[in-house]
């Protein structure tokens, strides 16, 4: 563990300490990282990108590090067991926000995209520019993780729903989360927009659910448990998916979901019927820096949980209640 301090961007801000954890020292990511601080003042701009959000420096702290996962367990100090992964399915999480006990935050940015940036440009410079491109991102979008906990619109502060269907109240955790994904980058996009595309990504994902859904599929008679949370898992990832998707197309000027102008392999099938429905219902969400009352956020949270059912079983995965009270999944496609 090593500490940067960095003089932040701009004029009269002050002298600022990061701490830099799991990178090796004589390793090659050290080096580009170096170079990024003293050619491009790498930190300089993550740290504009916080402090836009969070003027008060007093309640966080950031650590760049090559071990996202690693990190999180050291600052909770978690056991094996309860272990923070990084792994959610497609993509790799770029950052993390830990509320602490006394009020304060930590902010932890994996360097990953840092050192390796997003795309296959030769020229050094472009690299380097997309290198801060993702820091600035990765910033300002972990600081709007702590300005929602800290006006109190963080997901826990409303994601019990009774009078939600089981199911779709079940949704409601990382659905919730996904909201406030949708409303910080409907701000970051703005103001330090990513260099990474979901539209780009989108043939994967589509490639990955209808994989996963037909796995389901041959299984399910042989170990039903099984298929039904490989389904699930499947389910929310995409959902995450459209949260994101939904904040990178936006709306038109007459206020109406942007469609992709040319509509990847599958499209059709698993998405383009409900796309508008669902962009709509998470565009009733207003970015991070306005606020929402918790009512408004738990109607739309509502919304989209009952969305996700009826959307999974529009595309032939349907969960319910039987009449005995019974959970029960239904695959009712014949080919995913
Ligand atoms: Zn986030």
């Amino acid at each position: 563990m090593s500490n940067i301090v960095t003089p932040a961007v701009g004029r009269g801000v002050e002298p600022f300490s990061i701490t830099i954890s799991h990178v090796e020292e004589d390793g090659a990511a050290h080096a580009v990282l170096v170079f990024l601080e003293q050619e491009c003042n790498l930190v300089g701009w993550i740290v504009q990108e916080v402090l836009a959000l969070l003027p008060n420096r007093e309640i966080w702290r950031l650590t760049l590090t090559g071990d996202v996962a690693a990190t999180v367990n050291e600052i909770q100090g978690r056991s094996m067991a309860s272990a923070y992964t990084t792994d959610r399915g497609t993509g790799h999480v770029g950052g993390v926000t830990l509320p602490r006990a006394d009020g304060t935050f930590d902010i932890v940015i994996g360097i990953e995209h840092l050192v390796n940036p997003i795309g296959d440009s030769l020229e050094f410079a472009r690299l380097a520019d997309n290198a801060i491109a993702t820091g600035r991102h990765l910033g300002r979008h972990e600081a709007g993780h702590v300005l929602l906990s800290l006006r109190g619109e963080s997901a826990e502060n409303y994601r019990d729903l009774p009078s939600l269907d089981p199911i779709a109240a079940g949704l409601a955790p990382a659905v919730a989360a996904f909201m406030e994904d949708f409303r910080i980058e409907r701000h970051v996009r703005e103001h330090a927009p990513p260099v990474f595309s979901h539209l780009d990504g989108l043939q994967g994902s589509l490639e990955h659910l209808s994989s996963e859904l037909m796995a389901a599929k041959a299984s399910w008679s042989s170990n039903f448990e099984e298929a039904i949370d490989r389904s699930d898992k499947v389910i929310g990832d995409f959902v995450r998916v459209i949260s994101y998707l939904s904040a990178e197309l936006g709306l038109d000027i007459d206020g109406q979901p942007v469609v992709p102008n040319t509509a990847p392999l599958h499209w059709d099938r698993y998405l383009g019927n409900e796309w508008l429905e669902w962009s709509a219902a998470f565009h009733r969400l207003r970015p991070v820096d306005e606020v929402m009352a918790l009512n408004e956020l738990s109607e739309v949270l509502g919304e989209l949980c009952e969305l996700v059912v009826d959307w999974a079983a529009e595309i032939g995965y349907a969960r319910g209640h039987a009449e005995d009270g019974r959970e029960y999944a239904y695959w009712t496609e014949d080919k995913y």
